[in-house]
C-alpha cells in the first residue's frame, strides 16, 4: 500500500507491436503515400485555377488531367492498403494485450486475489481496452498522418512563399501552446471516466449476483438507488470528460478561423499589391494547405492526450497486476513423508484480533484429523493458512521440513487439495467441471465420481450436462459433489476438507464422508460440523479448537472420557 512507485507499462505496451510490425510498416507506407497524394491535389488545383485565370503555369491541361488521374489512383492505393495493415495492427495488438493481462492476472496468488476487487480488472479487460484501442493504438497512425501531412504542407507552403508561411507560424504559436496545455485536462479526465467505470460495474455486478436475494428481501428500491447514484457518477465523469474535448477543440477551432482569415487578408493584399510572385490560384491552395497545418495542431494534442490517457489506463492495469505479488517459494519438490507441522501458529486479519492464537499441532503423513468448533473459532482460517494463503503469519507451518511459505504455489497446490465450503460450479459439463477442462483417464474420473456420490446426478442428466452460471441448473448438494469429485479426482496426498458435507443430506453426507476416511495414505483433514460418532470413531484424531485456539486433541474416547469441551459440544448437539 505504501508504494507508489511508476509501475513498468512496457511489458504491457510491447505486446502491440509483436508480430505486427509488417502491418505497421504497411499503415506508415499509406501515410506517406497519402500525404503526397493531398499534396499532388493541391497544387493540381493551382495550375487549373491559374490555367483558368490565363496565367501561363508551363503545364497542359491533358498533362494535368493526368496526373488528377495519377492522384486518384494513389488514394486508391492508400485504401487498399489500410485494408491490409491497420484493422490488423489494431485487433491483432489488442488481443495480445488482451492475453498478456489475462496471463498475468492468473498469476496472482489465491490470497492476493481474494483480496481485491474484481471489478478493477473486469473494468481493464473491458471498458478500458476498448478506450486503451481508440485512444492508444488508432490515434498513433492519426498523428503520425497529420504530422507528415503538416510538414509536408509546410514545405510545399514555403515553395509557394516564405514570407507567409513565416508569417503563418508565427501566428500558430500561441493556440498551439495553449492546445498543449489542455491536453492534460483530457487525460485526467480519462482516468476519473475510468474509476468511475470502475465502480459502475461493480454495482452491476453485484446487483446481477444478487438478484434473488434483492428480489427476496424487496430492496429493488434502495438497490436501484444504488445504481442510479454509480450512473450518475458515471454520467458526471462522461460529461466531465466531453467538456474537456469541447475546450480542446475550441481552442484548435478559434485558433484555426483566426489564423486562416489573417492569412487570407495578407495573401489577398500581396496578391492586389503585384511584384509579390503571388497568383490567386496561389494564394488558394496556400489556404488549403495552411488547413493541413491547422488541423493537426488542434487534432495532435487531443491525440497525444488519448495516448497519455490510454497509458494511463495500461498502468492503472499495471499497477494492480504488481499489487502485492509475493515472493514465490524456491521448494518446487516438497515432500510429505513425516507430516504436518504448526508451531505457536499466529494470525491476525485485523492487527490485534488475533483469529489463530497460538495453534500447535503435529499430524503424521497418512493420518486423518477430524477439526470441530464453533462458527468461526478459526477451522477455515487455519485450514486457508495451510493451503498457503497469507504469508502473515506468527510462527510455523511446515511440510516435512519446509515452512509453507518457502514451498512454490504450484508445488503446493500439487501436493495439498482443498475441498473448500464455497463451491464454484463453472457454466460447463458436468464432465469438464470435475476434470477443470483437463484430461484424466477414465477409471480415474469414475472413481472419483463414485466416492462423491455423484454417480445417480450423472445417470440420470448425462456427464455433459450444461451447469449453468455458478451451477444454477444444479442443487446445493449436487454442487457440492462436484466440488469434491474434483478434488478428489486430483489425488493430492494431502486433503484439506472444509465443512464440504454441510449441503448433503445426512445420508450422503454419511457417505461421503466415510468414503474420504476410507482412502488410505492420504493425510486428511477434515472440518467438519456433523458431530457422529460412527464417523468421529474413525479419525486418528480430534482437535476441538476454541476462539482461536486448540482446545483439546486425541481420539473420540479420549476426549469423551475428559468430559472438557469436546466432550459439552458432542452433547450438546445429541
Ligand atoms: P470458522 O471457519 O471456524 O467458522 P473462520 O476461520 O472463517 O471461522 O473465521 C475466524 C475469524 O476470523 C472469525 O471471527 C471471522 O469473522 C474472521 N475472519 C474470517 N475471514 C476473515 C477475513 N477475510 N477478514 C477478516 N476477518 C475474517
Ligand atoms: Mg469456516
Amino acid at each position: 500500500m505504501a508504494r507508489k512507485a511508476t509501475p513498468d507499462i512496457r511489458p504491457f505496451t510491447r505486446q502491440f507491436y509483436r508480430g505486427t510490425k509488417r502491418y505497421i510498416a504497411l499503415g506508415f507506407l499509406q501515410t506517406i503515400i497519402m500525404t503526397a497524394a493531398n499534396l499532388l491535389i493541391s497544387w493540381l488545383l493551382q495550375q487549373m485555377i491559374d490555367l483558368a485565370n490565363g496565367v501561363d503555369t508551363g503545364y497542359t491541361l491533358r498533362t494535368l488531367v493526368l496526373l488528377a488521374c495519377v492522384s486518384l489512383g494513389m488514394i486508391l492505393i492508400c485504401y487498399v492498403l489500410e485494408h491490409l495493415g491497420r484493422p490488423r495492427f489494431i485487433s491483432q495488438g489488442m488481443a495480445q494485450y488482451r492475453d498478456y493481462a489475462y496471463q498475468r492476472l492468473s498469476k496472482k496468488s489465491i490470497a492476493a486475489f481474494s483480496g481485491e476487487n474484481t471489478s478493477t480488472y473486469i473494468s481493464a479487460l473491458a471498458n478500458d481496452a476498448s478506450a486503451i484501442e481508440n485512444g492508444y493504438l488508432a490515434s498513433t497512425f492519426l498523428i503520425v498522418d497529420q504530422a507528415v501531412l503538416c510538414v509536408g504542407a509546410l514545405v510545399m507552403m514555403c515553395m509557394y512563399s516564405p514570407l507567409l508561411t513565416g508569417l503563418s507560424i508565427a501566428i500558430a504559436l500561441l493556440p498551439l501552446a495553449a492546445s498543449l496545455v489542455s491536453g492534460g485536462l483530457v487525460a485526467s479526465a480519462e482516468t476519473r471516466l475510468s474509476d468511475a467505470n470502475e465502480r459502475y460495474t461493480a454495482t452491476v455486478r453485484d446487483s446481477l449476483a444478487g438478484f434473488p436475494v434483492i428480489k427476496a428481501f424487496r430492496a429493488e428500491k434502495e438497490m436501484l438507488s444504488l445504481y442510479s447514484r454509480q450512473v450518475q457518477s458515471l454520467a458526471g465523469a462522461v460529461c466531465h470528460r466531453r467538456r474537456m474535448g469541447v475546450i480542446v477543440e475550441m481552442l484548435s477551432t478559434v485558433s484555426g478561423v483566426v489564423l486562416q482569415f489573417g492569412i487570407s487578408l495578407i495573401g489577398v493584399y500581396l496578391v492586389l499589391r503585384g511584384n509579390s510572385g503571388l497568383t490567386g490560384g496561389m494564394v488558394l491552395v496556400f489556404i488549403q494547405l495552411l488547413n493541413y497545418v491547422i488541423q493537426p495542431l488542434g487534432v495532435i494534442p487531443q491525440e497525444l492526450a488519448k495516448r497519455k490517457a490510454g497509458k494511463a489506463l495500461i498502468a492503472k492495469l499495471a499497477d494492480a497486476l504488481d499489487k502485492s505479488v509475493r515472493e514465490e517459494g524456491s521448494v518446487t519438490t516438497p515432500t510429505l513423508t513425516e507430516g504436518i507441522t504448526v508451531e505457536n501458529l499466529t494470525f491476525c486479519y485485523e492487527e490485534g484480533k488475533p483469529a489463530l492464537k497460538d495453534v500447535s499441532l503435529h499430524i503424521p503423513a497418512g493420518r486423518s484429523v477430524a477439526i470441530v468448533g464453533a462458527s468461526g473459532c478459526g477451522k477455515s482460517t487455519l485450514l486457508n493458512l495451510l493451503m498457503g494463503s497469507s504469508p502473515e503469519y506468527e510462527g510455523a507451518i511446515r511440510y516435512d521440513g519446509n515452512d509453507v511459505r518457502d514451498i512454490r504455489s504450484e508445488a503446493l497446490y500439487d501436493m495439498v487439495g482443498l475441498i473448500a465450503q464455497n463451491v464454484f460450479i463453472f457454466n460447463a459439463s458436468i464432465r469438464d467441471n470435475i476434470t477443470m477442462f483437463r484430461d484424466f483417464p477414465g477409471e480415474a474420473i469414475d472413481r472419483a465420481v463414485a466416492l462423491s456420490g455423484l454417480q445417480a446426478l450423472i445417470d440420470q442428466r448425462g456427464e455433459d450436462y450444461l451447469c449453468g452460471e455458478n451451477g444454477s441448473g444444479l442443487s446445493g448438494g449436487e454442487k457440492q459433489r462436484i466440488a469434491i469429485a474434483r478434488s478428489l479426482l486430483r489425488a493430492t496426498p494431502c486433503l484439506l476438507v472444509d465443512e464440504a458435507t454441510a449441503a448433503l443430506d445426512a445420508a450422503t453426507a454419511h457417505q461421503v464422508s466415510s468414503a474420504i476416511l476410507d482412502l488410505e495414505g492420504l493425510t486428511r483433514i477434515v472440518v467438519t460440523h456433523s458431530l457422529e460418532e460412527a464417523l468421529l470413531r474413525r479419525y486418528d484424531m480430534i482437535l476441538a479448537m476454541k476462539a482461536g485456539q486448540v482446545a483439546e486433541t486425541g481420539s473420540f474416547d479420549e476426549l469423551m472420557a475428559r468430559k472438557g469441551y469436546f466432550y459439552s459440544l458432542y452433547t450438546i448437539a445429541q
